[in-house]
């Protein structure tokens, strides 16, 4: 448990400065030399505390800032200006596909990894027993080749809220502590300031770590990170009669479970580069990610992603793909490549019982019958038909199928205009396939139909006006997101202006991978 003891809050002056409150350990250290290179971050120059998640301070059992004493030790720790734990922040190596290409050695160009506090109850971290703080974006590091190390405000409020977002819509992620900010100008396609995110995950490790030492044939440090990984991510896999074949067979399962998580949510990551894909199977790097508003499969929020590689529907087949990339990664420590192909294979059938169970969940269907996989393709191409908002179609849904003697409320009918016939067919078929339910049951699968389908998402239009105003230095709209993202699932007084689809007018979400 850490303890925040008084330290004198404020400045510059304070650069060379501890943090002692910040108690924690570095593990990663361990591992080798050839890993990591010490690296302590630049900091921040007058750094103000702007977003705090309780939740996750609570995580590693800190008290969230209570007053301005305590908001600038905040702000002087997650900045970066004073050494947290040992002061032995470090940056790791990989390296990773990007975009389908081989793209050599990257590595943390802009996060620094402080250490790892105790989780205060495991069960918080699926499981795992810590914690580890990174520092998005506190400057340069021996990986940042020819870029400055930094985060923009714009990019670092997106990652703060979706992620935390993204945790209490039930899907695994990093999480973010806090969010930091400074004048400090950063030149992107214009002028824009710097901030930093602290980031809290089990483990930073991306499938880029591993390929990074198996495509530059150093297969002892190669072992030592798959054995590292195992004896802290996975240790079930320890006595398994090859330990690597069966860190594989965990990784596609927990990839199974994560990437049906985004298609349910309508997520798409936007750059599913294999340096982005967490060894956890958790979401990690929040860039120019979005959530479907009009239902289209070829989706994808990032401009630079020019062949739609990484659209919607194409997230399973890429992370198979991904897979792929980490199979041929552990060549050298399996000598049975087919059982290697093989694990990765088990990816088609594992993502999509994972993906039934999901949108069955969504469509009220409980346990399945023949006709079911019809009865949910013919939805999908109706919203797609429709152009209809994936997650409001969705969250109406049980109140329609619910009440089918009084017309669907224009809300629901309006996102199926090009087609009302089809709709009202659809829902005759979805109706009949519950009939035999007793209506106590009826009812009980119908509330359940509503933790399969939140009412808020990060959309688009609602990160960028909470941007627009934070550039202007009023953080009030940035904070509402996060506080009422938090109950995605819960219908909240007064945030009906958050559950609809964006206006006809609002700009397309279409980013760039700048941040
Ligand atoms: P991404 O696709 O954004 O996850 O980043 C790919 C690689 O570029 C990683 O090695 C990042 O650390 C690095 N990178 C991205 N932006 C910056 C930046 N502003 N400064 C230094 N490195 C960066
Ligand atoms: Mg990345």
């Amino acid at each position: 448990m850490l303890v925040e003891l008084p330290t004198p809050p404020a400045a510059r002056a304070d650069l060379e400065g501890h943090a002692p409150w910040l108690a924690l350990r570095q593990d990663f250290v361990r591992l080798g030399p050839e890993f990591h290179s010490a690296t302590p971050p630049e900091g921040l120059p007058r750094p103000r505390l702007r977003l705090v998640s309780a939740d996750a301070a609570q995580l590693l059992g800190l008290e969230p800032p209570a007053d301005d004493a305590a908001r600038g030790r905040w702000a002087q720790a997650f900045s970066g200006n004073l050494a947290a734990g040992d002061g032995s922040a470090i940056c790791t190596v990989y390296a990773g596909h990007q975009f389908g290409n081989w793209a050599g050695q990257l590595g943390d160009g802009r996060a620094h990894l402080l250490g790892e506090a105790a989780a205060r109850d495991p069960r918080q971290a699926l499981g795992h027993g810590w914690w580890e703080v990174q520092l998005k974006g506190a400057g340069a590091t021996p990986y940042s080749r020819h870029a400055d190390g930094r985060a923009v405000l714009r990019s670092s409020i997106r990652e703060f809220l979706a992620s935390e977002a993204m945790w209490h819509l039930g899907v695994p992620t990093t999480r973010a502590l806090c969010l930091v900010d400074s004048d400090l100008a950063v030149r992107r396609e214009r002028l824009e300031t710097a901030a930093v995110v602290a980031r809290l995950s089990p483990s930073f490790l991306r499938f880029g770590h591993f390929e990074h030492f198996s495509h530059s044939g150093r297969h002892d440090a190669l072992r030592r990170l798959v054995d590292y990984t195992i004896e802290r991510l996975y240790p079930a896999c320890a006595d398994a009669a090859n330990p690597a074949l069966a860190l594989l067979r965990e990784v596609v399962a927990t990839t199974a479970a994560l990437i049906a998580g985004w298609q349910a949510l309508g997520f798409v990551h936007g750059v599913m580069n294999t340096d982005n894909m967490s060894i956890l199977g958790w979401t990690v790097d929040y860039g120019p990610f979005g959530f479907v508003d009009a239902f289209d499969p070829a989706y994808t929020p990032n401009t630079s992603d020019t062949w739609q590689r990484y659209a919607w529907a194409r997230q399973p087949a890429v992370a198979r793909w991904n897979l792929l990339a980490l199979a041929s990664a552990l060549v050298p420590l399996v000598d049975d490549r087919q059982a290697l192909a093989d694990s990765v294979e088990d990816f088609g059938e594992a993502f999509a019982a994972r993906m039934r169970r999901r949108m069955h969940d969504k469509l009220g269907l409980g346990p399945e019958q023949p006709g079911d996989g019809e009865l949910v393709q013919d939805w999908l191409d109706l919203l797609r038909a429709c152009g209809a908002d994936w997650t409001l179609a969705h969250r109406l849904l049980a109140q329609v199928v619910a009440n089918p003697e009084i017309p669907p409320p224009d809300a629901f009918a309006g996102q199926f205009r090009r087609w009302p016939q089809r709709l009202a067919d659809w829902l005759a078929r979805l109706r009949q396939r519950l009939q035999p339910l007793s209506a106590p049951q009826r009812e009980q699968r119908l509330r359940d139909m509503l933790h399969g389908n939140p009412c808020y998402v990060p959309r688009h239009h609602l990160l960028q006006h909470a941007i627009e105003q934070a550039q202007q230095g009023d953080f009030a709209a940035a904070q509402r997101l996060h506080r009422v993202w938090r109950r995605p699932y819960d219908e909240q007084a007064d945030a009906a202006d958050l559950a609809a689809p964006p206006p006809p007018d609002a700009a397309a979400a279409v980013l760039s991978c700048s941040s």
